[in-house]
């Protein structure tokens, strides 16, 4: 006998556990500044799912472990069920969003070396910046902390690389991890406009979330440009 499944539903993302697996499903809604700011567009899903299809396959083809299975329809994704670690894991190699409150550097100057920032996933708390300390109270290692940074760390080199082909810098991304039944850490999660920072590599101009937060222009054509690129990455 099979068991009910579980299902939890997010601002971007519905998913659907059964068992051993989840199906990830994207929704066509789009939220900025803690959900204050809302809002949505046809297909804003399914080119989600598709970008982050694209490239946690072009991840895996590298030799990083993520949750990816295999598309199931436009907008839903079958992926392995995580425990997932109460992380949000920032890389940034660009200065931008909250960023420019911390360094004295000017917007959209080039980082000498990319940045890893975590923030502690807890609406009460309104997800804090952290460290490896504050992680320890909340039962996370030292060691998984270095791990999470070296993963992120190597997303980053092979993800920079990629995007850099079809024209694309890679300003900054956030990262999920989760623990898979054999104890792994395994990258969760989606990679897509809604969680990184897509710039233009000739003009600067964002291809992102970005476009929607501080209108810039016609959110669902900056996604759509960031998704015919990324199919052209070649994998
Ligand atoms: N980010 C995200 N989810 C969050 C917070 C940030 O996906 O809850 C992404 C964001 O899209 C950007 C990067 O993480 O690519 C860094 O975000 P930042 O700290 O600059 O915050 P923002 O100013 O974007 O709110």
């Amino acid at each position: 006998m099979t068991s009910e499944p579980i299902i939890y539903e997010g601002k971007a993302k519905i998913m659907k556990i059964i068992g051993d697996i989840a199906e990830m499903t994207f929704k066509d809604s789009l939220t900025a500044f803690n959900g204050k700011k809302r809002s949505s567009f046809d297909g804003k899903g399914a080119i989600n799912a598709e970008i982050s299809y694209i490239l946690f396959k072009l991840l895996e083809k590298h030799g990083v472990n993520t949750h990816l299975l295999s598309r199931k329809d436009e907008k839903t994704l079958v992926v392995k069920k995580l425990e997932m670690i109460p992380l949000e894991v920032v890389v940034r190699n660009y200065v931008a969003g909250s960023l420019r409150r911390r360094v004295l550097l000017e917007e959209k100057s080039k980082l000498p070396f990319p940045i890893v920032e975590l923030y502690y996933k807890n609406d009460e708390l309104g997800d804090p910046m952290i460290n490896s300390y504050h992680a320890r109270l909340y039962g996370i290692s030292e060691d998984t902390i270095s791990e999470i940074e070296d993963k992120a760390l190597r997303v980053n080199e092979i993800l920079t690389k990629a995007l850099e082909s079809v024209g694309i810098i890679l300003a900054d991304f956030k990262l999920e991890f989760g623990y898979y039944k054999d104890g792994k850490i395994i990258l969760g999660d989606e990679i897509s406009p809604d969680t990184c920072r897509f710039w233009d590599k000739e003009t600067m101009r964002s291809l992102d979330k970005d476009v929607f937060r501080f209108d810039l222009g016609d959110v669902r054509k900056a996604y759509l440009e960031a998704l015919e690129r990324i199919r052209n990455v070649k994998i």
